[in-house]
């Protein structure tokens, strides 16, 4: 989506905070005591490793709603879903599971309804989002080889954080509250028994996404399991469902294919405004909006 557009860029605070945070800059001048009586450290690390489970939900709750609102146009410009489909949060979703009938294992979902699309044979794709632990910084005194290795040795140990949270969501814990306990991995078997796709979304204290996301959205191929952390042979259908959600028929390279599409209908139409040029709309004053047609690079007001 363009940045042109106000609404795609992040305000301000936000901004600034989440540059301190990447720079590792103090965004507090001093630490103070947490309600869980540990410290709230002055990076802003704690909140992501806090017991007192609510600092994250908010912020899962914020991350879900925009990740619906900008799932929605794509998944339309890539033709998986037709323009008057609406995404459905997980207070709306009641699947009804034989395993579980209360069970909501996604917190965004959609079905695939476009014929000419691989991906419609599922009857629902589905993402459970989820925010990881902050993986502490290495020690000061750590000499690094260069600046090169100091990338990988960390984004490499940040997709193993974010591989355990995915497969946590895949390996979804029994139910022993009710009587006889609820097998987790059952829950799993009855959506790929329902052609249901369950898609975890994995986001660490930086804002990198996890592998099955990145491969969802950008076509990037999954690093592989470490042989260590395999799925374990009582859980079958989580290894089915990691397989399933990442090989075709399931959506992979969604933004790939929503670009592919929206250029061959620029080519089509060059004069056209099209439902794609929409997302090119920006306000240049308050109140007052303009549609900007790349092609020509005019702007014009529409009549409304
Ligand atoms: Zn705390």
């Amino acid at each position: 989506m363009s940045r042109r557009q106000i609404s795609h860029q992040l305000p301000p605070i936000p901004f600034a905070l989440n540059m301190r945070r990447k720079l590792r800059l103090p965004i507090l001048p001093y630490e103070y005591k947490c309600q869980c009586n540990k410290m709230f450290d002055i990076y802003g690390d704690h909140p992501f490793n806090c017991p007192n489970k609510n600092h994250k939900g908010r912020p899962h709750n914020m991350i879900t709603n925009k990740f619906s609102q900008a799932l929605a146009p794509l998944l339309t410009t890539a033709n998986i879903i037709s323009p008057t489909t609406t995404l459905d949060k997980e207070i709306q979703i009641h699947l009804h599971l034989p395993a579980d009938p209360t069970a909501r294992p996604f917190d965004v979902s959609y079905k695939p309804n476009c014929d000419c699309h691989p991906s419609n044979v599922f009857s629902m794709i589905g993402y459970n989002i989820t925010i990881t632990n902050a993986t502490p910084p290495p020690p000061s005194n750590q000499v690094l080889p260069s600046s090169i290795d100091c990338i990988t040795n960390y984004t490499a140990n940040a997709d193993i954080s974010l591989q355990d949270h995915e497969r946590n969501k895949l390996n979804r814990p029994n139910n022993r509250r009710t009587t006889p306990p609820i097998s987790g991995d059952e829950v799993i078997g009855n959506l790929l028994h329902n052609q249901m796709i369950l898609t975890p979304v994995a986001i660490d204290a930086h804002g990198r996404l996890g592998p099955l996301v990145r491969q969802n959205l950008y076509g990037t191929p999954p690093p592989d399991i470490p042989p260590r952390k395999q799925f374990k042979p009582n859980r079958p259908n989580a290894k089915a469902m990691y397989d399933h959600a990442t090989n075709l028929p399931a959506p992979i390279g969604i933004f790939i294919e929503a670009d592919q599409r929206w250029k061959q209908l620029q080519a089509d139409q060059p004069q056209h405004s099209t439902a794609s040029n929409i997302l090119w709309t920006q306000p240049l004053r308050s109140n007052t909006f303009y549609i900007y047609n790349p092609t020509t690079r005019n702007r014009y007001r529409p009549r409304l």
